[in-house]
């Protein structure tokens, strides 16, 4: 098999392997990875059907990552998805109320994270031997509340590592925050910062781009890599479930071999539905991608208006993993529409870090067609909780939520009633006050552990160990630190 080099969405930085793309993150040009091709999927959908979650993961991995043997790749999926999830599915497939949840939050920490943040760790590993790193890995993290605590839970304790996890103060839920703070081991520093994610996401994109810092940093035997979803270490596993997601439609009969699908992403960081359009672009059967946004709709108003603007109030939400006013994967599809031209998408992102905004022309427009906008008010995401709590019985995250609205409201307006997978992307125990206070107001008010045992009530789904496990777990992070103050605190945490 012919090797598949990863180059830079700002092409200044050369091409590297798939190895050296997962331990650098974050290409020096302050670009991202992409791969040179997207591959196509080396079975029938027919035939994918019928492998597990495993078994379709190392179908898919090993076309993108090329430079791990199968024997690598094999050890690091066993490794990754085994009884951490709480079902054997790992990434089970729910029909509700006319649509497909395909639940992601079956693994340690009950967000759709873990589907790739319980690899990567693997994956890093693994790449470091293979490139002859001797330094010790610093992952360096941005956190709106999930990354944070998957991408802890994935490399607490892992030998030649550490991991620094930057989150808003006071932009995460409260089971979100107690899921970090708690979080153990020798290896793992959690601090708070005053601000907001993307206020997280620049000081740690910053510390990735400052040559002093990896300078001093080496000379301590140390290197940062990322753990973001900017990592294609984090893309391409989640370009799995997609696939394995088709599979089982296929194989319940819910779909012919072949028919298309439409699937609903509630997005952020632009990360996992990237993910669902490699995985079209791959050979999977998919219509339309709908992008579904909260209150902070930058992303709707760049696929109808063609401008990216982020110059705007952010606004705090009831789904506070889509808080994000820079969509950093976006930058990978915007490289492909501009025809895969790095000058043009340097510019443009030159043109965003200097005034916050910047416009595609109208034939980089024409190449968004594979792509749906969409966005849910507070109002609306509380409706679709109760509505569809209501109708059957299924109780949805407010994240879910969003995508589940906005996912309906295309299938009214656009009348395309292509079967439609909604990506589930948290379990409602993660944000239970939004959750049952949409469901019934008299829950106002009520303490966040009796809340989750009544939603175990109210549903029949039982508290997930991850929630139990926290109710009496101790503090053990009480760093708190303004923005301009995160290099000193990684400084400090290291010893450098
Ligand atoms: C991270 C996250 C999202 C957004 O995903 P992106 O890949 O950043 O677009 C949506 N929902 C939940 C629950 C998340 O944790």
């Amino acid at each position: 098999m012919s090797e598949l080099l990863y180059g830079s969405t700002r092409g200044a930085a050369g091409k590297v392997t798939a190895s050296q793309a997962i331990l650098k993150g974050l290409a020096d040009d302050g670009g991202l990875f992409v791969p040179d091709g997207i591959p196509v999927l080396p079975m029938s959908m027919k035939e994918l059907s019928g492998l597990s979650y495993q078994e379709t993961a190392l179908a898919v991995m090993k076309e993108f990552l090329t430079d791990f043997t199968e024997e690598e790749l094999r050890a690091c999926i066993d490794g990754a998805y085994d009884d951490k999830f709480d079902t054997k599915e790992i990434a089970p497939l729910k029909e509700a109320d006319g649509v497909y949840y395909l639940e992601l939050f079956h693994g340690p920490t009950i967000a759709f994270k873990d589907m790739a943040l319980s690899i990567l760790p693997y994956l890093m590993v693994t790449a470091a031997k293979k490139n002859q790193v001797e330094n010790e890995i610093v992952i360096l993290t941005a956190t709106s509340g999930d990354t944070g605590k998957a991408a802890l839970a994935g490399f607490a304790d892992v030998p030649g590592t550490k991991i620094i996890v930057f989150y808003p103060k006071d932009g995460v839920s409260p089971i979100q925050k107690k899921q970090m703070v708690t979080q153990k081991g020798a290896n793992t520093f959690v601090v708070g910062i005053h601000g907001n994610f993307d206020d997280a996401q620049s000081g740690v994109k910053a510390m990735f781009g400052d040559e002093e810092l990896k300078k001093e940093l080496d000379a301590c035997g140390y290197q940062f890599s990322s753990a973001n979803s900017i990592n294609i270490g984090r893309l391409v596993p989640q370009v799995v479930y997609y696939v394995y997601a088709y599979g089982r439609l296929l194989q319940q009969g819910a779909v012919e071999d072949g028919e298309e699908i439409n699937v609903t992403v509630p997005t952020g960081n632009f990360g996992n539905i990237l993910a669902a359009y490699y995985a079209k672009l791959a050979g999977v059967p998919i219509g339309k991608l709908i992008c579904a946004s909260n209150e902070n709709k930058v992303l709707f108003d760049f696929f109808h208006t063609g401008a990216y603007d982020r110059n705007r109030e952010f606004i705090l939400t009831s789904s506070p993993s889509m808080d994000i006013l820079i969509s950093s994967n976006l930058e990978r599809l915007v490289y492909r529409i501009a025809g895969n031209d790095a000058g043009q998408d340097a510019a443009l992102m030159k043109t965003l870090s200097e005034t916050g905004r910047y416009e595609i022309t109208e034939e980089m427009r024409a190449g968004l067609s594979d792509f749906a906008g969409g966005f849910a008010g507070e109002a609306d995401t509380a409706e679709e909780i109760r509505a569809v709590y209501e109708r059957t019985g299924y109780v949805l995250d407010t994240h879910t939520a969003v995508a589940s609205y906005v996912g309906r409201n295309y299938r009214k307006v656009t009348k395309d009633d292509r079967k439609m997978v909604v990506a589930s992307t948290a379990s409602p125990y993660k944000f239970t006050r939004s959750v049952m206070e949409a469901i019934d107001g008299k829950y106002d008010g009520m303490e966040d552990f009796a809340l989750a045992d009544k939603l175990a009530e109210i549903s029949g789904v039982p508290v997930p160990a991850a929630v139990e496990e926290i109710r009496e777990a101790k503090v053990l992070h009480k760093t708190v630190c303004e923005a301009s103050e995160m290099k000193a605190a990684v400084k400090s945490f290291l010893g450098v």
